[in-house]
């Protein structure tokens, strides 16, 4: 059943959200409450139904045990202002004081436990320690795409004890939908466009794309192990020597699957590693010694916009060229300027990874695609065909164990 078909009415409900959101390291003032909006629709759902509210967090990396920078109280005020709630909140994640204030809660209001990585059980996924937080609540839902790869306590080992009484939220539900819309039945033509740093981050990600899409765009710093691996000269651009072999059995998988594998032909070429640096343009097989390559050609890049204009489904993953750098980031403006144009023709376009987002954020093109996913790291994983494990926790209809300690 989609979350939205619930009914909360009455629910204690346990909810694991993403508020892993960057704060000032003075004043604690958080510089970017996207995640926290991104939960919104989830916690105003179970509140407007009558429903009252346990929420659960990580945020940062703590090393043991409480540290102040790392405390959830720092939010408390701004998600007040967010659900235009007053908010409760417990300097403890389970134990007596959080039962007790979790049972005293009565329907509309909202409790926000500790920041759960102050235990290390949390990470290591504890049975224990995933059933004192169980006791938190009558229902469970998990809201958090961001981490749902690991089997932590949080996310996947409470699910044990919520056997019929566990839910994806609203923006967890709606990531797997459109990574199945892209991943399970996608309208052809299909093209992946994967960019980004190198080749070994993105290898069973495009493994996994090969025998689903019609083309391939690769762009960025491992276009160049391409060329290399294709006997090309390529100066002093990234190149990961380790992965030529495998750069070779992708260009032939390709090619015995019929799939178009595009690679850039022309290069944007820099002599250092900087915005201000002395720049030309060369044939991405022929860069000159002591040069390097930091975003694709003019070439490829009316090459690249003609595949995407002819595409119907369309996922992008990583940048063509150093977009952080101005010098350097016509590839990546012109990429996601086409996505956005092969969206309004009506191609549905799911734009994800870290840096992919970063680069549609910067030109405010975030709402003009179909979907933006949240999740780095999830994401990644769910598109190189792993099953994440706060993902099999939900749907799982018995109890499981998938790790203890
Ligand atoms: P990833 O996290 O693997 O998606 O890589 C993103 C990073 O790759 C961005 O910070 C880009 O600046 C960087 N990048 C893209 N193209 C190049 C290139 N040609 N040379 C060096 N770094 C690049």
């Amino acid at each position: 059943m989609s979350f939205k078909d619930l009914n909360f009415s009455n629910k204690k409900v346990l909810v694991r959200v993403d508020f892993n959101v960057p704060l000032e390291p003075d004043t604690f003032r958080i510089t970017d409450d996207t995640r926290m909006k991104a939960a919104l629709p989830t916690l105003n759902k179970v509140l407007n139904d009558g429903g009252s509210l346990v929420i659960m967090s990580h945020l940062g990396r703590p090393k043991l045990g409480f540290e102040e920078k790392f405390s959830l109280k720092h939010i408390v005020s701004h998600l007040g202002d967010l659900l235009n709630k007053e908010i409760q909140f417990c300097g403890d994640s389970i134990g007596e004081e959080a039962q007790k204030m979790s049972s005293e809660l009565k329907p509309g209001q909202v409790l926000l436990i500790e920041n759960l990585r102050f235990y290390k059980h949390e990470t290591s996924g504890n049975l224990y320690f995933a059933e004192e937080l169980s006791k938190l609540g009558d229902f469970y839902v998990n809201d958090a795409f961001g981490t749902a790869h690991r089997a932590h306590a949080s996310t996947t080992m409470v699910a044990n004890f919520f056997t019929g009484k566990k839910s994806f939220g609203n923006l967890l539900e709606n990531e797997i939908n459109s990574l199945e819309k892209v991943l399970s039945a996608p309208k052809k033509p299909f093209t992946a466009i994967i960019g980004g740093a190198k080749v070994s981050g993105k290898i069973n990600v495009i493994e996994n794309l090969l025998d689903k899409v019609t083309d391939i765009i690769i762009g960025g710093g491992m276009s160049y192990t391409f060329i290399k691996a294709q006997g090309g000269k390529i100066g002093s651009s990234l190149v990961e020597d380790n992965q030529i072999s495998t750069a070779k059995d992708i260009l032939k998988k390709a090619e015995k699957l019929g799939v178009n594998l595009h690679i850039p032909t022309d290069t944007v070429i820099a002599d250092s590693f900087s915005n201000d640096a002395n720049t030309d343009e060369c044939d991405i097989f022929e860069i000159p010694d002591g040069w390097m390559g930091l975003d694709i050609g003019t070439k490829s890049i009316k090459q690249f916009k003609e595949v995407i204009s002819r595409s119907s489904t369309i996922l992008w993953n990583g940048p063509m060229g150093v977009f952080e750098m101005e010098s350097f980031e016509k590839g990546t403006k012109v990429i996601a300027y086409s996505v956005v144009e092969a969206t309004k023709n009506g191609a549905y376009s799911l734009v994800g990874g870290g840096d992919s987002v970063a680069a549609i954020n910067r030109y405010n093109l975030g709402d003009e695609v179909s979907y933006v996913s949240t999740g780095g790291g999830a994401m990644l994983e769910y598109l190189e065909g792993k099953e994440l494990p706060g993902v099999i926790a939900i749907n799982q209809k018995e109890g499981f164990r998938l790790n203890e300690d």
